[in-house]
């Protein structure tokens, strides 16, 4: 099956490639391979001394407790090392933090090459605090087209008025706010890492912010344990007018069920290239193909509803 020209609203730089340049070389070849003409690329930034100071033996077993049936026959491996050798579990999260790093001026500065190509999201970072990230952030004010929040990652609600700052800078540039939710891999998938990972404290933070779009990653349902963990809630907090979805890594089952429910007019594309280990972009676009949902709302879903929310903020 043929399609037209897509825009991936959620990518990453390869980690396997450190140079920020290689690696958004080698991003730019799969997204031509794949027919995508614009994507987003996203920083990332785990806040590697607040996970330290946070998250130690004691932390690790009350989180596991709060779960212990289902996580003790975990065939998770990640999981398994926390419950038997919480050190060593801790510390092999702290390495993940490290190897996935992209700082957000690693990641401006790999597209520049591809102006109106690639448009790069900032993270937020707890090591820095709101006044740090929006120093490092304003440098770049003209390039990035917004900011992540991984609230699994950065422990912190993204409705926290902490980060009210950060989303009146993103406000100044005419920027977007992208928002982790579910839960992630390893630690992250116990309820009281995810805990904040919540579509509704997305939904309470677009209505404090009515002009800056939320972008619901993962439409609340990304886990590995319990697929689908807040999807209710996404469905819910999509009827908030600037609260926006992304398909990324969402199995085409939910992203089918979110389209007859709630329709499709702020849904996004997302690849979440090159975290879906086995899958390429393209395969991700054929995810979308095959659903049982009308041609419009395909064509939407891929590339329209993007266009227009670039569109909309002055980027196209
Ligand atoms: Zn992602």
């Amino acid at each position: 099956m043929d399609y037209g020209p897509v825009i991936d609203f959620h990518v990453h730089l390869p980690y396997r490639y450190k140079d920020p340049i290689a690696a958004a070389d080698y991003l730019v070849k799969k997204l031509d391979e794949a027919n995508v003409e614009r994507a987003v690329v996203i920083a990332i930034e785990g806040g590697v001394e607040s996970f330290k100071k946070r998250v130690n033996p004691k932390y690790v077993r009350n989180a596991v407790q709060e779960i212990l049936d289902y996580v003790a026959h975990s065939p998770i491996r990640s999981i398994r090392t926390l419950i038997f050798e919480p050190d060593k579990g801790i510390d092999e999260h702290v390495q993940l933090l490290i190897e996935h790093r992209r700082r957000t001026e690693e990641v401006v500065k790999a597209v520049e090459k591809y102006p109106g190509r690639l448009y790069p999201v900032g993270s937020y970072n707890p090591d820095y605090g709101v006044d740090k990230v929006i120093e490092r952030m304003r440098v770049y004010r003209d390039k990035l087209l917004g900011v992540k929040i991984y609230p699994t990652l950065h422990c912190i609600s993204p409705s926290s008025s902490k980060l009210y700052k950060l989303y009146r800078f993103v406000e100044g540039i005419n920027g977007l706010v992208i928002v982790h939710t579910g839960c992630d891999p390893g630690l992250w998938e116990l309820p009281k890492m995810c805990r904040y990972a919540r579509p509704k404290f997305v939904a309470e933070a677009a209505k404090k912010f009515p002009d800056i779009p939320f972008i619901i990653a993962h439409m609340g349902s990304y886990s590995a344990i319990m697929p689908g963990i807040y999807f209710r809630e996404a469905l819910q907090a999509y009827n908030v007018d600037n609260v926006w979805m992304d398909t990324s890594a969402v199995d085409p089952l939910f992203v089918e069920r979110a389209v007859e429910e709630v329709g499709y007019d702020k849904i996004l594309f997302g690849s979440d290239f090159p975290y879906l280990v086995g899958f390429t972009i393209e395969d991700s676009i054929r995810d979308i193909l095959k659903l049982d949902i009308s041609s419009d709302a395909k064509r939407a879903i891929l590339h329209d509803n993007a266009e227009r929310l670039l569109r909309m903020l002055g980027r196209l």
